[in-house]
C-alpha cells in the first residue's frame, strides 16, 4: 500500500528548490552577532512553514500542527511533508571548481608562472565574473579553484557579492585545484588557512611540480587528502576519467568525486565538441568505488576557465552547467546580506561551513543545468509512511532498524521535456554490479511512471513511485538513482544523478553521514 505522502500536486515545481542565499530561510533569521547556539534555535524553528503541506501521513497516535507540519509526538521528528517539499527542504545551487583564468603557466610551473597574461596564476576580473553569473543564476556559492594556487583568495575581489538591490549575495569559497600530470582535486579549505600562496606550498595544499608533473607514487595523493582532512577541509576527485588526467583506481578517503561534468576540449575523443565521455567515465569510476564499499559523495564540478585563456574551449562549459543543488542545515550559522557584506572573510567561513558539511554528508543532488528535473530519494525505516528518515547520502545503520525489510521512495519533480524525446531513462543503481544498473524503466515526459513489478506508482502522483529493499545488516548496500535523456542533452545525457542511500555494514564509512532528522 502507497502511504500516498506524494500528493501534494507539486510535481510542476519550476526552480523553487534553487534557493537563493535571501530566500534560504536561515538567512532572514540571524541576528548578526548571535551566537551559533542561538543561530540554531532561531533558524530551524523558520523553516517548516507550508500551507500547502496535506499532512496525510501523520504517524500513528500523533498529531500534525497545520502550521508547521510537525508532529507534537516527541519520538517523531520527520516532517508529516513530502520528500523534496520546497517549504521545508533548502536546497541551494553551488558552483565547484571554477577557474579565474583560462592560462595554464602557473598551473605547469607553479613556483615561476613566468610573464603575464599568460603567467597569471588568477584575475580578479575571474572572480568578479563567476559571481555576478552565480547572481544572475540564482547561485549561492562558488568553490574558486585555480590550478596550483591561491592567489585568488587575497584579492579585494574576493568577497560576497551583492545583487543589485542588495536582497541576496553570492560568495566565492577558499578553494585550489591540486594539479598533476596524473589526477586532480578540488581542495577546500575552512577558512584562510594560510597568509600567501608560499605557505599554500609549504603546507602541502599545492603540487610544486606543476601540471605536467609525475606523481612519485599514488600515496601521495592519499597524504594530501590527509593534509587537508587535519585541516579540518575537503578533497574532491575531479574529472577521474580524463584522457589526460587520470586518477588512480582508489578513493583514497576522498570526500567527493565529480560525477557531474561537463565536457572537456581535452578529452573529446569523439571528435565532436560535445561528448558524454567525460561524465559518463565518471559515473563509472564512481559505481566502482560504492562497488568496492567507498562512501564517497558524487559531485559536479563546472571546470569552467574564465576567459578561455591558452586552450580554446575551456571557457566553453558556460556557467550554470554540471550544477550542485546542495541540502542545508538550517542549523548551521549564516549571515544576512549586510553582515555578509560587512564581514566578508567571516561570510566566507560560514558560507563554507555549509557547503561542507552538505558535501560530507552526501546531501547533493547533481543536475545538468538549473532547469533539469530533481530527483528526490527517501527512506521509511521506522514504517511511519514517512520517507525522510533516510535520504541520499544517508546511511541506514543497523542499529537504527529494526526489520528485514524497509521502503523507499522516489519523486522525481520538474520532469522537463525535450531533445526529441518523449521519455527519461530512469536507472535505478546498486552494489549488484560494478557497471550497470540493477534496472531501469522509462519515465514519460507527460505521464510519469509505467507499471512496473519493481515499485508501485503513487495513485495521487505519476512521478512518484514506492519499493521495498531486503535490509541485510551484515552486507554494504546502496540504492541510488540517474535520470538520463534518451538523447544527449546540451552538456551530456545526464540529466539528474542522486547520492545513494547507504544501508548494513558501511562501519566507519559512514561516520560523517547524518540525516537531517
Ligand atoms: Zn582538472
Ligand atoms: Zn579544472
Amino acid at each position: 500500500m502507497l502511504a500516498g505522502c506524494g500528493g501534494d500536486g507539486s510535481a510542476t515545481t519550476s526552480g523553487a528548490s534553487t534557493a537563493t542565499a535571501s530566500s534560504d530561510p536561515s538567512a532572514g533569521s540571524t541576528g548578526s552577532t548571535g551566537s551559533a547556539s542561538a543561530t540554531t534555535q532561531s533558524s530551524v524553528g523558520t523553516s517548516g512553514t507550508s500551507s500547502t503541506t496535506t499532512g496525510g501521513t501523520t504517524a500513528a497516535g500523533s498529531e500534525t500542527d497545520p502550521t508547521t507540519g510537525e508532529t507534537t509526538g516527541p519520538s517523531e521528528l520527520e516532517p508529516a511533508v513530502d520528500i523534496g517539499d520546497t517549504n521545508r527542504e533548502v536546497w541551494i545551487f553551488m558552483q565547484s571548481h571554477l577557474h579565474t583564468t583560462g592560462y595554464h603557466a602557473c598551473a605547469n610551473s607553479p613556483l615561476d608562472p613566468g610573464p603575464l597574461p599568460e603567467g597569471a596564476c588568477y584575475s580578479a576580473d575571474g572572480i568578479t565574473a563567476f559571481l555576478q553569473e552565480a547572481l544572475d543564476n540564482d547561485a549561492s556559492d562558488m568553490i574558486i579553484t585555480d590550478h596550483n594556487n591561491v592567489d585568488a583568495w587575497f584579492d579585494p575581489a574576493f568577497a560576497p557579492l551583492p545583487s543589485q538591490d542588495k536582497s541576496r549575495y553570492a560568495t566565492p569559497l577558499r578553494g585550489t585545484e591540486w594539479s598533476s600530470r596524473g589526477g586532480h582535486m578540488t581542495l577546500l579549505f575552512p577558512n584562510e588557512l594560510v597568509s600567501d600562496n608560499d605557505a599554500a606550498l609549504d603546507a602541502g595544499y599545492i603540487f610544486a611540480e606543476g601540471n605536467k608533473g609525475d606523481v612519485d607514487n599514488d600515496g601521495v595523493y592519499g597524504e594530501v587528502i590527509d593534509t587537508v582532512h587535519a585541516a579540518d577541509g575537503v578533497a574532491i576527485i575531479n574529472h577521474p576519467e580524463l584522457a589526460i588526467h587520470v586518477f588512480p583506481e582508489d578513493a583514497m578517503h576522498a570526500d567527493a568525486v565529480e560525477v557531474g561534468i561537463p565536457p572537456n576540449p581535452l578529452d573529446d575523443i569523439e571528435g565532436g565538441s560535445i561528448s558524454a565521455h567525460s561524465s559518463a567515465e565518471a559515473r563509472r569510476f564512481w559505481q566502482r568505488r560504492l562497488f568496492m564499499g567507498d562512501r564517497i559523495a558524487g559531485t559536479a564540478g563546472a571546470d569552467h576557465h574564465h576567459g578561455g585563456g591558452d586552450i580554446p574551449g575551456l571557457e566553453a562549459p558556460t556557467f550554470g552547467t554540471a550544477v550542485n543543488l546542495i541540502r542545508v542545515d538550517t542549523s548551521l550559522a549564516d549571515s544576512d546580506v549586510m553582515e555578509a557584506l560587512s564581514d566578508p572573510s567571516g561570510t566566507i567561513d560560514r558560507r563554507t561551513a555549509i557547503v561542507m558539511d552538505a558535501v560530507r554528508r552526501g546531501h547533493v543532488m547533481i543536475v545538468e543545468d538549473v532547469d533539469a528535473a530533481r530527483v528526490y530519494l527517501g527512506a521509511d525505516t521506522d514504517s511511519d509512511g514517512r520517507f525522510h528518515d533516510a535520504r541520499a547520502g544517508d546511511c541506514i545503520l543497523p542499529e537504527e532498524i529494526d526489520a528485514d525489510e524497509f521502503r523507499v521512495r522516489v519523486r522525481i519533480d520538474n520532469p522537463s521535456p525535450g531533445f526529441g524525446s518523449n521519455h527519461y531513462n530512469f536507472e535505478v543503481w546498486d552494489e549488484t554490479d560494478d557497471a550497470d544498473p540493477r534496472w531501469y524503466v522509462e519515465v514519460d515526459y507527460d505521464a510519469g511512471f509505467p507499471a512496473d513489478p519493481n515499485y508501485e506508482v503513487d495513485p495521487d502522483d505519476p512521478f512518484a513511485i514506492e519499493l521495498t529493499l531486503d535490509y541485510e545488516p551484515q552486507e554494504t548496500n546502496f540504492i541510488r538513482i540517474v535520470l538520463v535523456h534518451d538523447s544527449l542533452g546540451p552538456i551530456n545525457d545526464t540529466d539528474v544523478v542522486t547520492n545513494p542511500i547507504y544501508y548494513g555494514d558501511w562501519g566507519a564509512e559512514c561516520d560523517t553521514a547524518s540525516p537531517l532528522y
